[in-house]
This record gives C-alpha cells, sequence and structure tokens, in this order.
C-alpha cells in the first residue's frame, strides 16, 4: 500500500484558476513548498468578474453545481467561510424551435414563454466569482504577470523561464499544469508519449461573453436564461445564456447582465470586433423583452468550454519519473467541479507519490 510522502518538495504550478488552486491548497495543507505562476493580473482564470467602481458582471463561468460527495463538502467549507454562497435566482429555459418564442412577433416578457428549470442548487462565488480562488490562493506564493514559456528538467530539478522575466532564478522538484489543453501545445514534446491519446481527445469551444448595463432594473420573469437549441434553423438566436447580476448573492452597483453567445453564432463571429459583438448580443436581449442598454462590451474567451471526444480515463495526469503533472476542467467535466476534482486528485497522487 502506497504511504503518504513525509518530505517536504518544491512545487511549481502554472495555472492559477481552480484546478491550480485546488491542487496548489491541498499541497501547501500537507506541508509542501508551492508557487503558483499566473499570466493574468490576477487569479481565478475563468472564474472571472469584470469591475469597475460602479458596476461588476461575472462574465466567465456564471455557477456551478456539486454532484461528488467530496466536492459538496468542499462547497459546503467555502460557504461557512462566507466565499461562496448558494444562487437562488429564478431559472428559466426558452425553447426557440418556432420564431414566436424568440420576439418575431415582437418583443415581448410574457412569462410563459420562459419554462422555469427544475430547482437544482446553484453556487456562485461571493461577493464576485474570483473570490473563491482568491480566497484560496491567499496564503501561498502567487506571482501574477508571469507567463511560463519554457520549462526544462536538468539535475532532476524543474527550470522555468517566463515571457517577463526570463530564466526564474529558483529551481523545483515538481511542476504542475494547471492551463487549458490548447494552451499546452508549446510544452507538449516533453510530455510522455501515452499522454497524447488523451491529449489529442480534447477539443474547446470558443464563446462571446457581453456585459451590458441599464439604467433602470430590467423587470424580466427570470433571473438567468438558457436558450436552447439556439443553432439550428431560422429562429435561432445568437444568445445561449443571459444573468442578472444583482440576482446573485453580494453584488452590488449598477443594474447589468451577462449576455453568452451560442456555440454556433460565436464560430461564425469568432474574429468579428467586441463593439459588434456587443450590439449583436444586446440586440438578442431585446428580443427577448429587455429594454436597449445604456452600454455593452464584449470579451471573446477563445478556449471557454471543453469537451472530450472519448472519456478520459483519469482526471489529471502524472509522470512519476519526472515529476511533472497535468490538471484541468478538460480532463474531466469541463466544469468548475471538475477542475477542483483534477486539481485535488493529482495532488493526493503526489502526495503519494514515492519519490
Ligand atoms: C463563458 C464561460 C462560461 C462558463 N460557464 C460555466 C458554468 O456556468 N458552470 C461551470 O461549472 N463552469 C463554467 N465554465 C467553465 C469553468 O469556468 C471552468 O471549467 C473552470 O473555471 C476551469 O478552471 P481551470 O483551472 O481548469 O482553468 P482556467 O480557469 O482556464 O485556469 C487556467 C489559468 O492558467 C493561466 N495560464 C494559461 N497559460 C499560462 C501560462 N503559460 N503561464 C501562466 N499562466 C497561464 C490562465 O490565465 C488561467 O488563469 C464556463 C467558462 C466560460 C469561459
Amino acid at each position: 500500500m502506497a504511504t503518504k510522502k513525509t518530505t517536504h518538495r518544491s512545487v511549481a504550478i502554472v495555472g492559477a484558476g481552480m484546478a491550480g488552486a485546488s491542487a496548489a491548497a491541498a499541497l501547501h495543507h500537507a506541508g509542501h513548498k508551492v508557487t503558483l505562476f499566473e499570466k493574468s493580473r490576477g487569479p481565478s482564470g475563468r472564474m472571472s468578474t469584470r469591475r469597475t467602481d460602479d458596476w461588476q458582471a461575472d462574465h466567465g463561468a456564471q455557477y456551478f453545481t456539486a454532484k461528488s460527495a467530496a466536492f459538496q463538502a468542499e462547497v459546503e467549507v467555502w460557504c461557512q467561510k462566507g466565499w461562496a454562497a448558494p444562487w437562488q435566482g429564478r431559472i428559466a429555459k426558452l425553447d426557440v424551435s418556432n420564431a414566436s418564442s424568440l420576439g418575431a412577433e415582437g418583443p415581448s416578457t410574457e412569462a410563459s414563454r420562459f419554462e422555469p428549470t427544475p430547482p437544482t442548487p446553484r453556487f456562485v462565488g461571493t461577493p464576485r466569482m474570483t473570490s473563491i480562488v482568491a480566497a484560496m490562493v491567499a496564503p501561498l506564493t502567487l506571482n501574477t504577470q508571469t507567463t511560463i514559456n519554457n520549462a526544462q528538467r536538468v539535475n532532476d530539478q524543474w527550470q522555468l523561464h517566463s515571457k517577463e522575466h526570463g530564466k526564474l532564478q529558483e529551481t523545483f522538484d515538481t511542476l504542475i499544469w494547471a492551463i487549458p489543453r490548447p494552451q499546452l501545445a508549446p510544452f507538449e514534446a516533453s510530455f510522455p508519449s501515452q499522454w497524447q491519446q488523451v491529449l489529442n481527445s480534447i477539443e474547446f469551444a470558443a464563446c462571446w461573453a457581453a456585459m451590458a448595463g441599464f439604467e433602470e432594473p430590467v423587470n424580466l420573469p427570470f433571473d438567468g436564461l438558457f436558450v436552447g437549441r439556439p443553432d439550428d434553423g431560422p429562429a435561432a438566436s445568437p444568445l445561449s445564456w443571459a444573468a442578472r447580476t444583482l440576482s446573485k448573492p453580494g453584488r452590488t452597483g449598477q443594474e447589468t447582465w451577462t449576455l453568452h453567445a451560442s456555440y454556433g453564432f460565436t464560430q461564425k463571429h469568432l474574429n468579428d470586433t467586441p463593439e459588434a459583438m456587443a450590439e449583436r448580443l444586446s440586440q438578442a436581449f431585446q428580443a427577448l423583452g429587455a429594454p436597449a442598454p445604456a452600454w455593452a462590451i464584449a470579451h471573446r474567451w477563445l478556449y471557454a468550454l471543453a469537451e472530450s471526444t472519448q472519456p478520459p480515463s483519469a482526471n489529471h495526469l502524472w509522470d512519476e519519473e519526472t515529476q511533472l503533472g497535468v490538471c484541468g476542467d478538460w480532463l474531466t467535466s469541463g466544469r468548475v467541479e471538475g477542475a477542483w476534482q483534477s486539481g485535488s486528485q493529482l495532488a493526493s497522487k503526489l502526495l503519494y507519490s514515492p519519490k
């Protein structure tokens, strides 16, 4: 039986989203020396919030669910600490299979067009989506604005280079990549060949996200709306999702809504300007009965949602010989819960590593 390792190792984790943060927190808790590297200005990755002094909007992950017992227990702790809370918004779905439901006969907020979804416990970070990962990594060493662009194994140590700082002084016993699959491509040559099949089975979809601000509260019969099957037929809506920021716990400021484009619409308009996309998604929201926004901006997530063409055999990758690991949502469900599971289970593997 494997025994838990008692010698403490230095571990570099590249990527401070939920997967990197969950691996980091577990390893730190077990006494290892963890250093996180993140290319953005702050942690959290796709669990992100755009904000100014006047408004805020979660424009990546909208909420998360907790299906496994282990994640349910973790979310309960986050809620007790005030990092997360249930979102009790009115969540509805709109079937756009016939044109009239999309406002072809004029915008309408008629509640009957919007079907309530079955009650499901949904959670959000509080006071914003970034809060959970920010709190998880707060006790750790986090180097932001540090894009790792090279990693080499020299004398049983990982030597890292970053775009901003060149060769880093410190070396590490162990390296964990916690970044989306497409961003791993430059480093793949040094990976064990048996990882290739899993790596080749992953595809990422892009997503345009708009944030729209309103002078007055927008009175619609839902706080979150799934726009069903939007990619086909003449009734296709650009939208797949709309959510009201102020319906989520802890949010303050101006009335804002996040509008996500459908997969098909994003593919078709991948290289359009953010201004054009903000306009198109705002128009689609107006077709659901919303007023014209006072302003709207758009962000393109090039790597938004992961899909695997075959179920991966494990939710992380680990190479004992070179002390190299990979975690991320894309190795499992492509969701927040999957990212957490992937990172925490990779950390467990490392804790029982014989080296
Ligand atoms: C539009 C959208 C809607 C979503 N909706 C939901 C939802 O409703 N519910 C849900 O559960 N999930 C949702 N998701 C998915 C969810 O956000 C992800 O599953 C989860 O956040 C992924 O976490 P991660 O740590 O695996 O990756 P990420 O969050 O992508 O973290 C990776 C981090 O690595 C950093 N990085 C990348 N390359 C480098 C490098 N070379 N050097 C240093 N740092 C690097 C990135 O900046 C990023 O911070 C959504 C995602 C998007 C984009």
